[in-house]
């Protein structure tokens, strides 16, 4: 029998909505029935596919209320929900406005006279897309319309733990029958999301190392590729000849946002000696101004922890800094209010890489800052890491920060900003170290993994060909 999952209202506790997974057979037939839709959607071509997927933005504008109220929902905060639709709707727009280009081929001329050669690109048949609870319609958006862009079907399994987003979405869906066979998506939990590689040719999965891992693993097996997006410690780099005032607000945006609930959230700041003092004086002050969205969820911009496993990191994390000496400036504790569980912006300084706080991923609007002698220092402590998603650098120059940013293993870095991969869409990047695997899901390159390229070598001449065995020796 299929057991159902409860899941959990983060700014009430309450348990308050029910997902069903699909029993094993289920979710090879859905799988199944994508898979037989995809070739009539790839063939439908790449301008029928964009009007396909326009049809769905309509019908998803239409339904914004109920997305948006699904999503405050599942993750108990307002204003970035309506900048995640907002983003989700022009992804499709400039997706739709790539395509074309990126889906051309040509013929060309090869170094043989007589052999003609023409490449076509062919989608992997199926795609499975799996995704965290922290920004449920992004990350689980992400891969899919590039996928489906490129003629793909696509299986989406999103989190457990934020899943409410998905019902005005197939509402929506339902109403175009092109894309209602070429994109599902299935609920549930791990195992669902396990059992999925095992049906799909492809793999994008964002989430944490540990399931990354299990998921490369699979995907190995099955000789599929598999693109992980993981987690980050990211770190931030303040110069002595840096701006101070631009860089605490810089830092605190890239480090609180959303709670600090973002793979690309900064976790540790590093700052010259000499200005130690005054930046982190300056990044309380402006803490202290953030307020909780609480009682009421417009009230402030620090929404409540979404993942009650995420509550008890942060918390684990903040008693580890301060048994071994951090010291607390703001913040400080997780605090249950009205049944959720918050954390105010919090800034700690007297750590170091004993601490969990300045190793491991916390995943909290936690801000420790240490002092750093000279730059060799900086960018070994930066780097003194498993993981490599992104970084910031800040410095009075664009070139003495690119100086030091050069230097650091991680595959995007803002230079005097903060979290910026997060707000544009062109720069292709890598996730380093075990921040992920695979190409980069940003840029042309990410619509161009789910396409393999194939070669048509055609002879055009009707003669015998040199290395041929004709010449009778
Ligand atoms: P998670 O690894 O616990 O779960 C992610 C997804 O994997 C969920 O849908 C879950 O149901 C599914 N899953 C669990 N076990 C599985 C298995 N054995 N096989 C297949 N699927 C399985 O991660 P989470 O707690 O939901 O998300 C937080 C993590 O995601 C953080 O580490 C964060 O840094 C990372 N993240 C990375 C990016 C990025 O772009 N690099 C973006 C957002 C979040």
């Amino acid at each position: 029998m299929t057991k159902t999952i409860e899941v959990r209202n983060p700014r009430t506790g309450k348990f308050d909505y029910v997902i069903i997974p699909p029993p094993p057979r289920l979710l090879a037939q859905q799988c199944n029935r994508a898979r037989r839709a995809q070739s009539r959607w790839q063939e439908l071509g790449v301008e029928g596919r964009i009007t396909t997927l326009q049809q769905w933005k309509q019908a998803i504008l239409s339904r914004r209320e109920q997305l948006t109220e699904a999503l405050v929902n599942d993750t108990g905060r307002l204003s970035i929900t309506v900048l995640e639709i907002d983003s989700f709707l022009a992804s499709i727009d400039r997706w739709c406005g790539l395509a074309p280009e990126l889906l051309q081929t040509s013929a060309k001329n090869t170094s043989i006279p007589f052999i003609a050669l023409q490449q076509s690109l062919v989608p992997y048949p199926l795609v499975g897309v799996i995704s965290p609870w922290n920004f449920p319609l992004t990350l689980s958006m992400i891969d899919t319309i590039p996928a489906l862009l490129a003629g793909c079907a696509v299986v989406v399994k999103p989190s457990e733990i934020a899943p409410r987003f998905v019902a005005p979405l197939l509402m929506a869906l339902n109403t175009v029958p092109e894309l209602r066979d070429v994109l599902i998506f299935v609920e549930g939990g791990g195992e669902t999301g396990a059992n999925l590689i095992n049906y799909v040719d492809f793999v994008c999965f964002t989430g944490s190392v540990a399931t990354g891992r299990e998921v490369a693993e699979t995907a190995a097996r099955r000789f599929i590729p598999a693109y992980l997006e993981l987690g980050g410690k990211d770190p931030a780099i303040v110069l002595e000849s840096a701006n101070l005032e631009l860089a605490t607000s810089a830092i605190l945006w890239g480090a609180v946002v959303n709670t600090g609930q973002s793979c690309l959230s900064i976790e540790r700041i590093y700052v010259a000696e000499s200005k130690f003092e005054e930046f982190y004086h300056q990044l309380i002050a402006k803490a202290h101004r953030l307020q909780l969205a609480y009682p009421l969820v417009e009230d402030g911009a620090i929404g409540p922890i979404i993942a009650e496993k995420q509550a008890g990191i942060i918390n684990d994390h903040i008693l580890d800094a301060v048994e071994k000496g951090a010291v607390i400036h703001c913040g400080g504790k997780v605090e249950e209010l009205g049944g959720g569980w918050w954390c105010r912006p919090t800034v700690m300084t007297n750590v170091n890489h004993s601490m969990k706080v300045m190793t491991e991923e916390t995943f909290g609007p936690i801000m420790p800052v240490m002092p750093f002698p000279d730059v060799e220092e900086a960018v070994y402590l930066a780097n003194d890491t498993i993981y490599g998603l992104s970084a910031a650098v800040f410095a009075g120059s664009e070139d003495e920060a690119l100086k030091v940013a050069r230097q650091l293993n991680a595959g995007a870095i803002s230079i005097n900003d903060a979290a910026l991969t997060a707000m544009m869409h062109e720069g292709e990047k890598n996730a380093f170290n075990f921040s992920g695997l695979g190409g980069s899901r940003v840029g042309a390159a990410g619509l161009k993994r789910f396409l393999r390229k194939q070669a048509f070598l055609i002879k055009t001449n009707s003669t015998s060909d040199p290395w041929w065995f004709d010449k009778g020796d």
